[in-house]
């Protein structure tokens, strides 16, 4: 009698996220170095960000900024080696207190009960070995971010749960859920770097805030060497131009330190210390 070796099946991974943008800005490194390994990589995003500032260049409206950013997002992923980008459909809650916020489809607004549904739907078909979201705190404050942080860690969950949705039905497990962080201190040197250069930065740094954004060293569980995949993150930073990379203000010789590294929390099964991990698919 022959066996015949079945190819194995591809390893995945699913990027969730609340804007176009936050996939590349966020975790484009991560993503390119994974596909680049062949894993099958899927990227879930909340909302079409039609709230975004329209960085100067751009012939974005406010009335087409939504289309734009879509397309912004589908063209970054391909350069990237996304398998597929799926859109939840909401709108984008904008940068204003919670409270403020009176759109009735904005993100912040959305059913919870149809949010996650629709996520751990996406999560049972996709059927992903490693989940990757924003940060508890959505590493900018935007209540989009902390509510695709939230949505996910409980349809991570329930996906596994036989009773949810369609008992009976067809459940998954993800093995490992990420929140992608940056360590406060790396954000401190990054400011250190870019206003040495540039002192005219240091207030527009300043007011925005991201001197506070980050956390510290010892919540971190996994450093991922991603700078075999630089050249794609730079173009795929490039594809936002309506948003304008953040990462543009980078004095050049700090790019390869700044994009080469990316960082993250172990959420499930939690990091309760110990040696770092190199890799989001340790054990897998
Ligand atoms: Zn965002």
């Amino acid at each position: 009698m022959r066996t015949i070796a079945l190819p194995a099946a591809p390893r995945r991974l699913l990027i969730s996220v609340a804007h176009p943008d936050d996939e590349t800005f966020g975790m484009g490194s991560t993503i390119a170095h994974y596909a680049a390994q062949g894993i099958e990589v899927h990227v879930v995003c909340a909302t079409r960000g039609e709230e975004g500032e329209i960085a100067s260049g751009s012939d974005a409206t406010p009335e087409t900024l939504g289309d734009v950013r879509e397309a912004e997002l589908r063209e970054a992923a391909e350069i990237m080696g996304v398998k597929k980008v799926h859109l939840l459909g909401y709108r984008d809650s904008g940068m204003v207190p919670v409270e403020e916020i009176e759109n009735p489809d904005a993100f912040v607004n959305a059913n919870e009960a149809d949010l996650l549904v629709k996520l751990t739907r996406l999560i049972r078909d996709i059927r992903p070995h490693v989940v990757v979201t924003m940060p508890p705190d959505g590493g900018t404050g935007h209540p989009d971010h902390i509510r695709i942080n939230q949505a996910t860690t409980r349809a991570f969950k329930l996906a596994a749960h036989p009773g949810y949705m369609e008992p009976g039905g067809l459940v998954h497990s993800p093995t490992k859920l990420f929140y992608k962080e940056y360590p406060r201190a790396r954000m401190r040197e990054f400011i250190e770097a870019v206003t040495k250069g540039r002192p005219e930065m240091a207030e527009p740094i300043r007011q925005s805030g991201i001197d506070k954004f980050g956390v510290e060293e010892d919540v971190i569980s996994t450093k991922i060497d991603v700078s075999d995949v630089l050249e794609t993150r730079i173009k795929a930073n490039a594809c936002h131009a309506s948003q304008g990379s953040p990462f543009d203000m980078i004095p050049p010789e700090m790019v390869p330190t700044v994009l080469g590294t990316d960082y993250f929390t172990r959420a499930i099964p939690a990091w309760t210390g110990g040696e770092l991990e190199s890799d989001l698919f340790v054990g897998l």
